[in-house]
C-alpha cells in the first residue's frame, strides 16, 4: 500500500467527473462522498473499477441533476426499488446511493432501510478497509473520512469488521464469504476477533443463495494463491457447510506403518501450482476436483497398501451433482471439467513407463483440443517432495509433449474422425446396423491409433476389407 499526503490523495480526484459531481452536490446543498472499493484501491494501487458515491440525501436526485449538467454522452438509470441510480459517462460508471441506516431481521439478508448519515452508512459496510470515504464537496474536497481505522488496517494488511463482527456477519452472512475472498485476493490477514466470529456465525451461511456463494468461491479460485482462501474456509468451518466433498479430502490414515497423503493439502498444492500457469477458471476447478473421489474409492490392500482405484472416473461422475448443488453451470464448462478429471491419470501413467507412440496417440485422440490443458493439469499434479522423482516425471512429460507435437504433425489425431465411416461399412457389405459394423469401426480406429496403418482413407479401406474377409463378410456387387 502507498501512503499519500492529503494533497496527493486530492490529486486522485482531479478527473472532470469528480469536479462535476462536486459542483452538482454543492448546488443541491448535499453532502457527497466517494466510498468503498474505489478509495481502498487507490491506496492499494489496484486498477479501480466502478465508482461508488454516497449522498447524504437522495442519490437518485443527485444522479439526475448530474446527468442534466453533463448533457449528451451521459446516461442515467434509476433503480427506484433500491434507491440507487447509475450514471454512465464516456466509459466511466458511477453508482449513486443515499446514505442509509440498515436494520436486519434474523431470517433474511434484506434489511429494513431508512435514510441516515454518512456515519450510519459507514457502519453498515462490511470491512474497515471498505468503509473509507473521501468528501467531494468543495469546502472539504479530498478529505478522508476513516472512522474505524481502515487506513491502519490497510497498512497492517488486516480484514476487520467496523462493528462487532457478530453483528456484521449475522446481519448479512454473505460478508463471511467476502471476508475470506478479500483476504485471499489481497493477501491480507483476517483479524483474530473477526475470524473467531466466522466460526461462531458459520451456520448463518444457510440463508445465502448458492449463486452468491459460488460467485465468491470463483473469486477465491481466481486469486493469485487460492489455497489461502480454502484454508481459511476450512478453519472457519464454512468449507464443511458449502463444499463438504472438498472438506472430506482431509486426513491421513496409517495402517501397518503405511500412510497415504493428505489429499486436501495435496489438492490445494495442485491448485496453487496450476494458478501460476493459467487464469482459466474451469481449469482451476479441474485442479480442485481432480482427486475429489479419493475418499469414496479408498481401500486398504495388504499387498499394495492404500489404493484409490478408478477415483478419476468416479470423480467424473460426482461432478454433475456437485455443480448442480452449488449452482455452477451445467453446460460445456462442466463437461470440460469432467473430461479433465477423468483423464488426469493418463499422462502420468504414460510418463511413468516407456513413452510409446501408441499410448500418446490414444491420449491425443481422447483429449482432443483439451490436450494442452490436460498436460498443464498433470504437471501441476506432481507434488512429490522427492526432487529426483519429481524431475523424472517432469522430464518424461517433456517427452510426452514432444511426442504429442511430432505425432500431431504426422497423423492429425486431434479431433480425429475415422477415415471410413459406419455408413460406408454398412453400404460396402450390405449390412444393417449390427455388432459387426461396430467391430470393424473399432478395429480401424485401433489400427490407426496403434500405428499399424496410417490415418488415411486408402489404407483404412484396405484394412477394413482384410478384416471383413476374416470375419466371413463379402462386399456386395458394385459397392
Ligand atoms: P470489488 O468490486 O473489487 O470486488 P468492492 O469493495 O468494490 O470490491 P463491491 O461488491 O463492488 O466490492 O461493493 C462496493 C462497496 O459496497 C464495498 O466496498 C463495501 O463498502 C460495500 N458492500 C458491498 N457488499 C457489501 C455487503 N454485503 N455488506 C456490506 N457492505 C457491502
Ligand atoms: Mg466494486
Amino acid at each position: 500500500m502507498v501512503e499519500l499526503t492529503a494533497e496527493e490523495l486530492k490529486q486522485h480526484f482531479s478527473d472532470k467527473i469528480f469536479k462535476q459531481i462536486s459542483e452538482t452536490a454543492d448546488e443541491l446543498g448535499l453532502e457527497c462522498y466517494v466510498v468503498g472499493g474505489y478509495v481502498r484501491d487507490i491506496f492499494l494501487q489496484r486498477p479501480s473499477k466502478d465508482i461508488d458515491v454516497v449522498v447524504v440525501g437522495s442519490g437518485i436526485r443527485m444522479a439526475e441533476a448530474l446527468g442534466e449538467r453533463l448533457g449528451n454522452g451521459a446516461h442515467v438509470s434509476v433503480f427506484k426499488n433500491f434507491g440507487t441510480a447509475q450514471l454512465k459517462y464516456h466509459g466511466v460508471e458511477v453508482e449513486f446511493v443515499g446514505a442509509r441506516k440498515e436494520s436486519y431481521t434474523h431470517d433474511s439478508r434484506k434489511p429494513i432501510v431508512e435514510d441516515g448519515t454518512l456515519e450510519d452508512d459507514q457502519n453498515r459496510r462490511d470491512f474497515t478497509i471498505n468503509a473509507l470515504a473521501v468528501c467531494l464537496n468543495r469546502a472539504r474536497y479530498g478529505e478522508l473520512v476513516d472512522p474505524f481505522g481502515g487506513m491502519n488496517d490497510l497498512k497492517e494488511r488486516t480484514i476487520r469488521t467496523p462493528l462487532d463482527p457478530d453483528i456484521t456477519f449475522s446481519d448479512d452472512p454473505l460478508r463471511m464469504m467476502r471476508c475470506i475472498r478479500f483476504a485471499t485476493q489481497l493477501n491480507f490477514y483476517v483479524d483474530d476477533e473477526t475470524f473467531e466470529s466466522l466460526y461462531r456465525n458459520k451456520e448463518r451461511i444457510s440463508i445465502i443463495s448458492k449463486e452468491r456463494i459460488a460467485d465468491e468461491l470463483n473469486k477465491i479460485i481466481l486469486s493469485p494463491i487460492p489455497s489461502k482462501g480454502f484454508i481459511d474456509l476450512d478453519r472457519s468451518g464454512l468449507l464443511e457447510l458449502i463444499f463438504p466433498e472438498l472438506a472430506a479430502l482431509q486426513g491421513v490414515e496409517t495402517r501397518n506403518g503405511r500412510a497415504h497423503k493428505d489429499n486436501f493439502y495435496h489438492t490445494l498444492e495442485v491448485l496453487d501450482n496450476i494458478s501460476r500457469k493459467t487464469d482459466n477458471l474451469w481449469l482451476r476447478w479441474a485442479a480442485l476436483l481432480h482427486d475429489i473421489a479419493k475418499p469414496t474409492t479408498k481401500r486398504w490392500d495388504p499387498r499394495a497398501g492404500w489404493t484409490f482405484h478408478n477415483h478419476n472416473y468416479i470423480g467424473e461422475k460426482m461432478i454433475p451433482g456437485i455443480f448442480r448443488r452449488m449452482k455452477l453451470p451445467m453446460n460445456e464448462k462442466m463437461k470440460y471439467v469432467q473430461k479433465l478429471v477423468s483423464l488426469h491419470m493418463r499422462p502420468i501413467v504414460i510418463a511413468d513407463d516407456v513413452v510409446t507412440d501408441s499410448a500418446v496417440r490414444r491420449l491425443l485422440f481422447e483429449a482432443g483440443d483439451d490436450i494442452d490443458d490436460l498436460m498443464t493439469l498433470c504437471e501441476a499434479d506432481i507434488t512429490s517432495k522427492n526432487s529426483e522423482r519429481k524431475k523424472r516425471f517432469l522430464d518424461n512429460f517433456q517427452l510426452v509433449r514432444q511426442k504429442l507435437k511430432d505425432l500431431e504433425e504426422r497423423d492429425r489425431i486431434r479431433n480425429f474422425q475415422p477415415p471410413v465411416s459406419g455408413e460406408e461399412i454398412m453400404h460396402t457389405f450390405g449390412l444393417q446396423p449390427c455388432r459387426e459394423v461396430g467391430l470393424l469401426k473399432t478395429a480401424i480406429k485401433d489400427a490407426i491409433l496403434d500405428g499399424v496403418i496410417p490415418n488415411e482413407y486408402e489404407a483404412a479401406r484396405r484394412f477394413m476389407c482384410q478384416r471383413a474377409e476374416e470375419m466371413g463378410l463379402t462386399p456386395v456387387e458394385g459397392a
